[in-house]
């Protein structure tokens, strides 16, 4: 496809200089532009000053009068230095906007509040294991305009709805929506427009594109609706069931065209359990069987993913106890997920610092079969408040001191789960961080 704007010699400013933005500042460097980076804080940048006019710790972007501005998703595209600039004519594009001017291979998109690196993961493994050559990356792990130039022949790239505000000409051939939950309002102003950017990535797919949306989740109606491409839905209650192409059934989820008894895949695997897996699972078939990726395939990579870590990680079983790792979940309705996933009788290692919501969500599904709730961090008081009349809460100030309690009264049988329904910055630099600590803690206990 030829690129919508000419790099050579064109004066863009990169706005971030974060991993995508430098990525892109590379890039556009690369292919003749003459390149400013600016970021209001000091990131390390490396050789990038070789490459580009870089300008670390000031206020303020310098957009005005640029021919291009390439914005990294941390900055809203309604700050007031890029408003100016647009309002004055600048193209202002999302770094995977970019990169897709360069990119002909298929793009496999995937969109959501949650769930979003596990299924594009899953989606690249599928089709790696159909005999494809995928880029798996975007808002995790490697930004899309690394990717240009790679020897690849499909991109499964994860988007962010910060990504997503602002793209232009950005085409997935395959386009997944997998639910929208609140979060981010503080960036979107409403759930409204929260959606509203979730919507562009369907608004600009073509007719011979497909789209796989959630069954059970309102807002897909609205991606439905807001481009040509063809559907394909999973899951759903019993009365949309009939018109779903992938459904779950008992030990996994079939997939085939509504009314049919179509392909049958199971889900065996432990790093993908629990009901949100399933709805994951479902999406990434759909994706890679509309890449063209065959049942074998997509049921070998269901079987060998190992999963993501942080996420319901499985680290060890020790004496008949399992630990698993869910750093990841640094809010109440991450954890409720997590709770519904891990059954039996529970020592649930859980605080940080909290977000100011209630946790009265997670009492049905701690009751009766919490053993113990170990407590770290700030938050430690309000969710001993909150819940100590269904949990026997321990205070145990660190994940060391939760990690040597459980290890010395867990028995057989009983789970030992980190997921802390709050953040860890009291702590940790951030989730990743105190999921490390957690993980290489309990590898060490004898
Ligand atoms: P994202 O990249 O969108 O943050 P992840 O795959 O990293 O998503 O999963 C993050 C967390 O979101 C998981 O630990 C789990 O608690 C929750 N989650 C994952 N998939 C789903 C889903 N389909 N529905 C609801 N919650 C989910």
């Amino acid at each position: 496809m030829k690129p919508p704007f000419d790099c050579r010699g064109a004066d863009v400013l990169v706005a971030g200089l974060g991993r995508s933005g430098q990525a892109a500042a590379r890039l556009l460097a690369a292919r003749g532009a003459k390149v400013t980076g600016a970021d209001e804080g000091k990131p390390e940048v490396g050789d990038l000053p070789r490459l580009a006019a870089v300008r670390l710790g000031e206020q303020g972007f310098p957009a005005a009068g640029r021919d291009l501005v390439v914005v990294s998703p941390g900055i809203p595209l309604a700050h007031p230095d890029l408003a100016r600039a647009r309002a004055r004519g600048t193209l202002v594009v999302a770094e995977v906007e970019l990169a897709s001017w360069f990119v002909a291979a298929p793009i496999c998109g995937v969109t959501g509040t949650n769930g979003k690196s596990t299924t594009t993961a899953l989606a690249g493994e599928m089709l790696r294991a159909a005999g494809r050559r995928p880029f798996v990356g975007g808002n995790l792990g490697t930004p899309l305009c690394e990717a240009i130039g790679g020897d690849y022949d499909v991109l499964a790239v994860e988007l962010s709805s910060f990504q997503l505000e602002s793209i232009q000409t950005f085409r997935a051939g395959v386009a997944a929506f997998l639910n929208l939950t609140p979060d981010h309002l503080d960036r979107h102003g409403s759930l409204e427009g929260y959606a509203a950017a979730k919507a562009r990535l369907f608004a600009n797919q073509a007719a011979d594109g497909v789209a796989v949306l959630n069954a059970a989740d309102p807002h897909s109606a609205r991606m439905a609706a807001a481009g040509p491409a063809a559907r394909r839905w999973f899951g759903g209650d019993a009365e949309r069931a009939a018109a779903a192409d992938a459904l779950p059934v008992e030990g996994g989820f079939t997939i085939g065209p509504p009314g049919s008894a179509g392909e049958r895949y199971a889900l065996r695997n432990r790093a993908l359990r629990g009901a949100h897996n399933l709805e994951n699972a479902m999406a990434a078939a759909l994706c890679a069987r509309a890449l063209g990726a065959g049942p074998g395939a997509i049921q070998g990579a269901l079987d060998t993913f190992p999963g993501l870590p942080h996420r319901l990680e499985w680290i060890r079983e020790r004496g008949g106890v399992e630990w698993i790792n869910d750093s990841k979940a640094t809010n109440v309705e991450s954890t409720a997920v997590a709770l519904r996933a891990v059954a039996g009788p529970l020592w649930w290692i859980a605080g940080g610092r909290g977000k100011g919501a209630p946790y009265a969500p997670l009492r049905p599904l701690l009751a009766g079969r919490t053993r113990g709730a170990l407590l770290v961090g700030e938050e430690a008081g309000t969710i001993d408040r909150e819940l100590s009349d269904v949990v026997a809460p321990i205070h145990a100030l660190t994940i060391e001191g939760a990690v040597r309690i459980a290890a010395e009264r867990a028995r057989g049988g009983e789970t030992v789960l980190l997921s802390p329904a709050c953040a860890s910055y009291d702590q940790f630099a951030n989730y990743g961080a105190r999921g490390d600590h957690f993980r290489r803690l309990v590898r060490a206990l004898p």
